[in-house]
């Protein structure tokens, strides 16, 4: 059925939309965690830079001596030791010396500053072999790297850049060779692992939405279904009685005719009117008058025996029945057993001369010894014989042949 089709590419149109989402929603958060720690380590790498470069130009800073501040044997500046009083004295801190402190206190917040140089200076670490790759990676260009590394101790994310030598840190850096825009080492800036998993929440909301979604849909699939079920009942079954209606009769009756044509078989076709059913009406009201042709309907229906027997409710209080493969002698004898059952059912009509019940009168067509062009004659010729059933006193049962022999006779 058209609505089941379309239930279920709907369904598979949620699922790949919500598959879509999945995919996009997860490179975005991936994509934003990844950049959220590098972004981090980004500005603690310049903040440590713009530091030194202020105590660069500063030409160094004076600071009380202690025991951490005391003492900078690679990279000492002139030697200048100023004793204010007695108690106090000042001693001049470079700027790798300063930013070696505050990479100190930056452990303590579980940040880790590792100064590392190209060359074999004692005042900063050596660097690694890998650390010699990132440099050439520098020198040829390569501003930054970030990533994400896996120790024993878990994952941390990994910064590094290089430090490059500004007209500040000449003072102290001449010595070594080095020139101004000269690549003198690196900064990495080690920070725990910010990430948080995200993927189980928002696979979990997302299979979560998408069966929501599948039940709607089901749902929605289901009460359409049912709609249109009535819909199409409705459209071929009376609603008063419950038979099939005039459109449906329309459907069978050319149906059975192009078939008897085809196989040379007797259709037979009855119709059916109550008598003096106005009178019915004005006398028990239309309420009364609708239940008597409910049960007239039914009591119809239930006198067809053979399987392919088919009623219609024709219009206002006329009824159809097609017998498939039936000659008048058959259809006589269901016509017979129709009208005896409506008497059976004893349903009071006082304006029904003489039996005072509700009757019925049928008239008879088949196309048995007669060859016809269509259908439109069957029942032209089956209404003739009812108008007959009629004239004759109705509660009666008239044939088309009957009239016809006594026509010609
Ligand atoms: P006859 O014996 O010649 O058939 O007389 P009749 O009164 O049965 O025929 P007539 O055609 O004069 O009247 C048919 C009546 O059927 C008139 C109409 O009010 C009634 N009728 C038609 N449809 C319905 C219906 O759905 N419900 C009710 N209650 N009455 C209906
Ligand atoms: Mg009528
Ligand atoms: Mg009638």
């Amino acid at each position: 059925m058209k609505i089941r089709q379309n239930t279920f590419l709907v369904s598979l149109l949620w699922i790949l939309l919500m598959t879509a989402s999945f995919a996009w929603n997860h490179a975005q958060v991936k994509s934003e965690q990844e950049s959220l720690p590098l972004h981090s380590a980004r500005s603690l790498f310049n903040q440590i830079v713009f530091t030194c470069c202020w105590n660069g130009r500063q030409g160094g800073v004076y600071v009380p001596v202690s025991r951490t501040a005391d003492g900078e044997p690679s990279l000492p500046l002139p030697a200048e030791t100023l004793r204010v009083n007695p108690s106090l004295q000042l001693t001049k801190i470079s700027p790798a010396l300063m930013a070696r402190q505050i990479g100190e206190i930056s452990k303590e917040h579980n940040i880790r500053y590792d100064f590392i140089s190209s060359h074999s200076v004692n005042v900063t670490s050596k660097a690694t072999e890998e650390e010699e790759g990132v440099f050439r990676k520098f020198e040829a260009g390569l501003a930054e790297e970030g990533k994400f590394i896996t120790t024993g101790e878990g994952t941390s994310f990994s910064y590094m850049a290089p430090l490059i030598i500004k007209p500040g840190c000449l003072q102290c850096h001449d010595k070594q060779g080095y020139k101004e825009g000269d690549i003198m080492g690196g900064i990495r800036v080690i920070l725990p692992d910010v990430r948080r998993p995200f993927l189980d929440p928002l696979l979990f909301a997302h299979i979560g939405i998408t069966l929501l979604g599948l039940l709607g849909i089901l749902m929605a699939g289901i009460r359409l279904s049912r709609a249109y079920a009535i819909i199409q009942r409705q459209a071929i079954f009376d609603a008063l009685t419950g038979i099939p209606n005039r459109l449906n009769f329309a459907d069978h009756i050319v149906n059975e005719f192009s078939r008897s044509s085809r196989t040379r078989e007797s259709l037979a076709v009855i119709m059916c009117d109550i008598d003096h059913f106005k009178a019915y009406n004005d006398t028990y009201g239309h309420n009364s008058g609708d239940k008597c042709l409910q049960k007239v309907a039914q009591t119809i229906k239930n006198s067809l025996v053979r399987p392919g027997d088919f009623c219609a409710r024709y219009g206002g209080e006329e009824f159809v029945v097609i017998l498939a493969d039936t000659s008048y002698k058959g259809a006589i004898h269901v016509a017979e057993r129709i009208r005896f059952n409506i008497i059976k059912l004893q349903i009071a009509h006082e304006k029904s001369q003489p039996l005072q019940l509700v009757t019925l009168s049928l008239g008879i067509a088949a196309t048995s010894g007669q060859p016809m062009n269509s259908y439109e004659e069957l029942l032209k010729n089956a209404d003739t014989a009812l108008y007959e059933a009629k004239r004759n006193g109705r509660n009666r049962v008239e044939s088309f042949m009957d009239i016809q022999s006594a026509s010609m006779g």
